[in-house]
């Protein structure tokens, strides 16, 4: 068929050239599109800018258009896949840098160009088959982490159930509906490694499409028949005698029921429960008042008076969408954000580069890849303590320093016509220190209109008519908005887990969690947590990734007691202990531990609670498979009815 010359041009002009040239390599077998002289050498900040002359650019791309012709108006047949030294070759050439050994399995694993990788689950043998039949594993939460857990164990052949408190899937994108709600992290990497999407809308989609993703995802692995919404769990009890979870689950309508499962799974989220200030007054606000994660849609913003609080990434994106219709906006800063430059934070995937991923073969394994490799680890050097700088307290190494000059300037530049502006928005925390966010111009557009007033006195008291600030001026608000976050470090905190000997894992964390990975705890078996403490990540790579790590070793445990003939899995408590000794020291060595730092990250006793202080590789490599020498493992399994 005569290929549409037109969209091919168009879409050369908007593809990612190291991505399409490593493709060739798929379609024409031909190892020498792996020229020196296109290589890229990314533009850092930009938007994969590969640092080639016009003129090169102009020859890669009439090769191409070439090539991807004669491809598609030919036989359509692909030659022999590349062996593995070429697609270590192409590796480098597609991250514009030569890949470290080190990391050659784990890059490897990520592209998976034979479809297969480490994370899918490896039950194959018929005694393995026969040992996951008869598990039951009950998974808390249909939000990402949690249908992910439930493709992964109906793929091994595992009895599971799923509840979410929600009447549909999606966690996070189900709840969080507020207006300019979108992805942070670019979409075609922030998707399932084994589920990609060809028709994001945008490079950073909008929240309905990421809902619309994961609904999709429900449907197409038939999870639906296995997920009770609207239903909570209210404890788990592990039965000593038994080995098996009792977990109490409470429905829609109020009654209880408890049921028993060899493991729980809770994949809850750290960002579930809205987090309010304590502010003197705060319930004697006599209009709507509502926090950002609540969203009331009911409540018609046209016209009226609203006053913001907080201007952390869910207020940096919804304060510029409502602003043009409030009559006016006083918004309450407390520390600013730091944004880094995306220009195209907010623009549509081209209809080119859709064509590209739906017509091109490995184009889009090669472009995720891209993104993945240049995030990864990319940039955290940049938010590394150095332990000898002796610089300002807003940077913690040179490095970070000069990041800082070149963003500081950046954000300073927008607001030069608002001197009032011009002190307010520069954080005097490092980059890194906190969340940073994507910016595209709209955040000090919107600080910058004639309706809105950017306060940084420190709120004091709310009272009926508004919000009463250190310098004892009342701000007037008909609405007020909270954008102050979650309590991120309150882990499971809306139900409890009595494991061995009748102890409660709050009272065991006394409000300090931590976990082995993240994922379990001594004297809770068969308990696993995604998302757990310290597995958040800051400036690299995507949570999918994460989840779908830890995924990977929750079946691995689960084939591990199948294997070993075991009812339950206990990690040792000096096991435990000591790994969290290592995340603690090595949590100090960030931006994000810096003492001149305060976020949610931290929790009451100041401990990096939240965030994963290694690389991405680290806990690609540590969730590989369970080490049953972490666990003590015990008795046979019974089945459960
Ligand atoms: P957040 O980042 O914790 O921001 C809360 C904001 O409220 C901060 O500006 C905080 O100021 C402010 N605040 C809290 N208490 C205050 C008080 N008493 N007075 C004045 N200001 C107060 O919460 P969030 O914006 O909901 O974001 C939470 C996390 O969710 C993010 O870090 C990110 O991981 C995730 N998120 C992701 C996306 C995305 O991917 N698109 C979007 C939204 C959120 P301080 O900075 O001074 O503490």
């Amino acid at each position: 068929m005569p290929v549409d010359t037109a969209m091919l041009d168009e879409a050369l002009t908007v593809g990612h050239l190291p991505a399409l040239v490593a493709a060739m390599v798929h379609v024409t077998g031909d190892r020498s599109w792996l020229k020196d002289e296109w290589r890229p050498q990314y533009v850092q900040l930009s938007r994969g800018e590969t640092g080639l002359s016009p003129e090169v650019d102009a020859e890669i791309r009439a090769a191409l258009r070439a090539a991807i012709i004669k491809y598609l108006e030919g036989d359509r047949k692909l030659p022999p896949g590349p062996d593995q030294a070429t697609v270590r070759r192409m590796m480098d050439f597609v991250a514009g840098e030569p890949i470290p050994e080190a990391y050659a399995d784990f890059a490897m694993d990520e592209l998976s160009i034979a479809g297969a990788s480490t994370k899918d689950p490896q039950f194959e043998q018929p005694r393995l088959k026969e040992a996951a039949r008869k598990l039951k594993v009950l998974v808390i939460g249909a939000g990402m982490s949690g249908l992910l857990t439930g493709i992964r164990l109906s793929q091994a052949g595992v009895t599971f159930e799923i509840v979410d408190k929600n009447p549909d899937v999606g966690g996070t994108w189900y709840e969080n509906t507020y207006p300019g709600c979108r992805v942070d992290n670019s979409n075609h990497m922030y998707s399932y490694s084994f589920e990609p999407n060809h028709k994001w809308p945008q490079h950073f989609s909008p929240q309905p499409e990421l809902l619309k993703y994961f609904q999709g995802i429900a449907d197409k692995y038939g999870l639906r028949k296995h997920i009770r919404f609207e239903t909570l769990v209210e404890a788990c009890v592990w039965d000593e005698a038994k080995d098996v979870w009792r977990v109490t689950l409470k429905g829609k309508d109020g009654k209880t029921e408890t049921v028993e499962t060899n493991a729980v799974v809770s994949a809850v989220g750290q960002l579930n429960r809205p987090r309010f200030p304590d502010i003197e007054g705060r319930d004697t606000f006599a209009g709507p008042a509502f926090h950002s994660a609540e969203w009331r849609h009911d409540v018609d913003l046209t016209g009226k008076k609203v006053a913001v609080i907080g201007t952390g990434a869910s207020a940096f994106q919804f304060i510029p969408e409502i602003a043009p219709k409030v009559g006016h906006m006083t918004v309450f800063q407390r520390n600013p954000p730091w944004g880094l430059p995306v220009a195209h934070y907010h623009e549509n995937v081209e209809e080119g580069f859709k064509w590209l991923l739906d017509n091109v073969p490995f184009y889009d394994k090669w472009y995720r890849f891209y993104l993945f490799w240049t995030t990864t680890e990319g940039f955290l050097p940049m938010v590394k303590s150095d332990p000898t700088w002796n610089g300002s307290p807003g940077a913690v190494s040179q490095a970070n320093a000069e990041l800082r000059e070149m963003v500081g300037a950046y954000l300073a530049a927008q607001v030069a016509d608002r001197p009032d502006l011009v002190g307010k928005v520069v954080p005097d925390y490092p980059i890194g220190g906190k969340r940073a966010v994507l910016d595209n111009g709209v955040w000090l557009a919107a600080l910058k209109r004639p309706n809105v007033d950017l306060v940084t006195d420190k709120v004091v008291k709310i009272t009926p008519k508004g919000v009463v600030t250190a310098d004892g001026k009342e701000h007037e608000a008909d609405v007020l908005i909270y954008g102050t976050g979650f309590q991120a470090s309150n882990f499971l905190s809306f139900y409890k887990v009595t494991g061995k000997g009748g102890r409660e894992l709050h009272d065991v964390w006394g409000g300090d969690a931590r976990a082995y990975l993240g994922m379990t705890v001594p004297g809770f078996p068969n308990f696993f947590m995604i998302y757990g403490p310290n597995t958040n990540i800051v400036v690299n790579g995507s949570i999918i990734f994460f989840s779908e790590c830890a995924v990977r070793y929750i079946i691995g445990c689960l084939k591990l007691m199948a294997e070993k003939g075991v009812a339950a899995m206990d990690v040792k408590k000096a096991v435990h202990d000591a790994f969290n000794a290592k995340v603690d020291e090595a949590n100090k060595g960030w931006a994000w531990g810096s003492p001149h730092v305060s976020s949610w990250y931290k929790n009451q006793f100041g401990r990096v609670s939240q965030n994963w202080p290694f690389g991405l590789i680290d806990y690609w490599r540590a969730t590989l498979a369970p080490n049953p020498d972490d666990f003590v493992l015990e008795r046979q399994p019974e089945p459960v009815a």
